[in-house]
């Protein structure tokens, strides 16, 4: 019953796929960051799962509920799919240690990486993660894959030891899948 392992390119959102908004939870704001949708097509054609893993703590603090971000979800759905782009699932972290006590889903926790793995079977060490701060890498370094910090942008952290920085997921597609062939 072993289906067929496949690499997993594990995406944070905001800041990474969309337009940082800050605890955004109106659809009319999601943005998709320029060449991340042609980036993800790029990862999709190769074979990769798109698994988009994100810290929702506006949850947590009451700035907006599940429904409200189900939307935000659904909105970014479309505008991908407008670009031919199909994510393979997307988890989200409710939670805030302030404000909801501990919890071991909340990145860099591992538990929505391994519960996806599962799910899709994905072979984790073949797997790519990619984020614009890190706490979205540093599963990648526990798991044996390969993790690549976006530092696109004034505020951009410093790379921790064993990390690929990249410029936008324009770049970490060139890093990982090599230059785009000449059509
Ligand atoms: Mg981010």
């Amino acid at each position: 019953m072993a289906a067929l392992s496949r690499p997993g390119l594990f995406l944070d959102r905001d800041g990474t796929i969309i337009f940082d908004r800050h605890y955004l939870s109106d659809p009319s704001q999601v943005e998709l960051l320029p060449g991340a949708a042609a980036a993800l097509a790029r990862f999709q054609r190769a074979g990769y799962a798109l698994i988009v893993v994100s810290n929702q703590s506006g949850i947590a603090r009451g700035y907006f509920d599940v429904a409200a971000h189900r939307r935000v979800e659904r909105k970014l759905d479309e505008l991908l799919a407008e670009q031919g782009v199909t994510l393979d699932a997307s988890y989200f972290c409710p939670h805030h240690p302030e404000f909801t006590g501990p919890c071991d889903c909340r990145k860099p926790g591992l538990r929505l990486f391994l519960e996806a793995a599962e799910t899709l079977g994905i072979d984790l060490p073949r797997s790519v993660f990619v984020g614009d701060r890190p706490s979205d890498v540093e599963p990648g370094l526990r798991l044996g894959g390969t993790p690549i910090l976006l530092r696109a942008g004034a505020a951009a952290p410093a790379t921790p030891a064993g990390v690929i920085p990249a410029r936008d997921l324009e770049h970490a597609a060139t890093v990982v899948l090599g230059p785009e062939a000449e059509r």
